[in-house]
């Protein structure tokens, strides 16, 4: 009697263990935001990668934050990482992320009146905005303008200049994040918010897209007139890129006041590159690749207006074939919104006032 009991109950308590086994496994998992953060690609992966592809393969890898161990200690960000700090961090709000835009006096009533017009309106308390000329008539009431005292061109110099005053600033702020963006990029805030969320808030974190396929070889220049070569991957700036707040704080010596600006003219880089150099070369920190990040550089074309939620940021030019031929609601017409920044904006707010 008992034995035939235990036969036919056997299979099913084996059953349930397995059942139980199995949603253990899964649900931890079956959490993560959907999005995409790619290895360091290998120097043979393909210039520009479409997004499309990056946003199946996010679906296939649902890989998180995998920036790779690097042999001096790098970051090395694993789920189990980013669970323990669910537990120990307070969830990431939008207001936590310093956004730091650079600008110049020449593109206020252009580039820049049309970010006020459109993301910067959502994320006007937490946004600063850094130029090197005062405006009166912009109507900058409410916004976070740093007018600083850099040069207004285009040079290695001027730029560093922009970029260490926006280092700065973060540092004064108790914000959790600094991300940093050109007048030209886009930003969605509820894409960057989930992108941000999904690293260990304690962790070591840059994040951005690269420019080049394989790390930028620089020249240090060290004492004595002598030079070392040194390879690193930096994200480019003009598709924005973030930093944790525990990285920025040990990237100081490098980066805080007078030194960022030195530490650029070391490398005779630019502004972005020094970023790279002082994570990569002097903290041993790898950089993030992620693809949701697009500058103006990239000729991509192939961004799909239904995957315009989930990028974090866009650049001009990056709609030609899609927006302007289909009809998306809210659209403008070219000459109405060139850029389609204002477009994009009332496809993600569609009840925002001056919407179609
Ligand atoms: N910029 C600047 N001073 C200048 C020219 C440009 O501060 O004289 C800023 C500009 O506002 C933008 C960034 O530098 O935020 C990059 O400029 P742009 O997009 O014109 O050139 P890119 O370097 O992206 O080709
Ligand atoms: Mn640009």
């Amino acid at each position: 009697m008992h034995k035939r009991w235990t036969r036919r109950r056997l299979p099913v308590l084996i059953f349930t263990i397995f059942f139980f086994l199995y949603l253990d496994f899964k649900l931890p998992t079956s959490n993560l935001p959907k999005l995409y953060v790619a290895q360091d690609p290998s120097p043979s992966a393909p210039h520009q990668r479409s997004i499309q592809q990056a946003l199946s393969a996010a679906k296939d890898a649902q890989t998180l934050a995998t920036s790779s161990s690097s042999s001096s200690g790098g970051t090395h960000v694993t789920m189990e990482k980013r669970r323990h700090s669910d537990v120990t961090q307070p969830t990431l709000k939008l207001e936590d992320i310093y956004i730091a835009v650079k600008t110049t006096g020449r593109f206020h009533k252009t580039r820049l009146a049309l970010l006020l017009e459109t993301w910067i309106s959502r994320t006007k308390a937490h946004t600063f905005i850094f130029t090197d000329t005062e405006d009166e008539e912009l109507g900058l009431q409410g916004y976070n303008m740093v007018v600083t005292g850099c040069q207004s061109d285009h040079s290695q110099q001027a730029l560093s200049c922009k970029m260490s005053a926006e280092y700065d600033g973060f540092m004064a702020s108790n914000k959790r994040w600094f991300c940093h963006v050109d007048d030209d990029n886009y930003v969605n805030p509820e894409a960057l918010l989930s992108l941000l969320s999904a690293f260990p808030q304690d962790g070591d974190i840059y994040v951005g897209k690269p420019s080049l396929d394989k790390p930028i070889t620089a020249h240090e220049l060290l004492e004595g007139n002598t030079t070392r070569e040194v390879r690193f991957w930096f994200a480019t700036g003009g598709a924005g890129f973030c930093l944790t707040q525990r990285l920025a704080e040990k990237m100081a010596p490098w980066a805080s006041g007078s030194h960022f600006e030195k530490t650029s003219a070391t490398i005779r880089l630019p502004d972005d590159c020094t970023v790279g150099f002082i994570v990569e070369k002097r903290l041993g920190v790898s950089m993030v690749h992620c693809p949701l990040f697009h500058s103006h550089l990239e000729n991509l074309l192939l961004i799909s207006h239904r995957s315009i939620p989930q990028q974090v940021t866009l650049s001009y030019g990056m709609f030609e074939n899609k927006l302007n031929s289909i009809e998306v609601k809210g659209s403008f017409s070219k000459e109405e919104d060139p850029s389609r920044f204002k477009t994009v904006h009332c496809m993600l707010y569609p009840f925002t006032s001056w919407c179609p």
